[in-house]
């Protein structure tokens, strides 16, 4: 007897290719639900009001906060982001698979909310300087804030034991089938299931 939905985390420093190796496994998952954070950020080119994330300013978040509607939230490279509890809760409900694009220290916030429910993968690249290369190549971000996540990046590397899973993303497609098998796994975890009901069930 399964009771919940699965959650699985995809983490990492910013450049990666957590959003590129996501758009892979929504493909493999129609099912899922993927969690849209809130963040007080500036929104990027080609980036769409509640598909990517809901834009929100400052006062709007701290509110928020003070409100409880955040089943977490964290100061990610000096910018608010910030998971709301509504549509996770009626996902995980649903029996969904629920996938997370957040940072370390959310990781570790679900994992000690969701513990029996929770995967984790960190996603890097095989090297700093590969990173580098990325978040200049994707030309998204200003020289400042790319200086900013390549710092931030040298701290999240550290939290890697943490996580369940690692993938070093080479190449995108070999790094989306590593993902796809995990994502598959996260979904029949042994802690998903209440045992005892099942196991008298199963000895009738
Ligand atoms: P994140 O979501 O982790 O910030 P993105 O998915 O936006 O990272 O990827 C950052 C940049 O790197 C993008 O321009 C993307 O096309 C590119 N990229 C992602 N994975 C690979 C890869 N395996 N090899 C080369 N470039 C990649
Ligand atoms: P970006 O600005 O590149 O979209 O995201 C920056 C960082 O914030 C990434 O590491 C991303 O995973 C993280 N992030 C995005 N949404 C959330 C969230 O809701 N909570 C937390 N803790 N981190 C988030």
């Amino acid at each position: 007897m399964k009771y919940k939905g699965a959650i699985l985390i995809l983490s990492g420093p910013s450049g990666a290719g957590k959003s590129s190796l996501y758009k892979i496994l929504a493909q493999e998952f129609p099912s899922h639900y993927f969690s849209i954070s809130s963040t007080t950020r500036k929104k990027r080119e080609g980036e769409i009001e509640g598909v990517h994330y809901y834009f929100i300013e400052k006062d709007v978040f701290e509110n928020g906060i003070q409100k409880g509607e955040f089943l977490e939230w964290a100061q990610v490279h000096g910018n608010y982001y910030g998971t709301s509890k509504t549509q996770v809760l009626k996902a995980l409900q649903e029996d969904k698979l629920v996938i997370f694009d957040i940072d370390v220290q959310g990781q570790a916030n679900l994992k000690k909310i969701f513990p029996n429910q929770t995967t984790s993968v960190f996603i890097t690249t095989p090297s700093k300087s590969i990173l580098k290369e990325r978040l200049s190549g994707r030309g998204s971000d200003s020289a400042e804030v790319i200086q900013k996540r390549l710092e931030n990046a040298l701290d999240e590397v550290e939290s890697l034991h943490n996580f369940d899973f690692l993938i070093i993303n080479e190449n995108l497609e070999e790094s989306a089938k590593q993902l796809v098998c995990i994502a598959r796994s996260a979904f029949c975890r042994a802690s998903l299931y209440q045992l005892q009901p099942f196991l008298q069930n199963w000895k009738k």
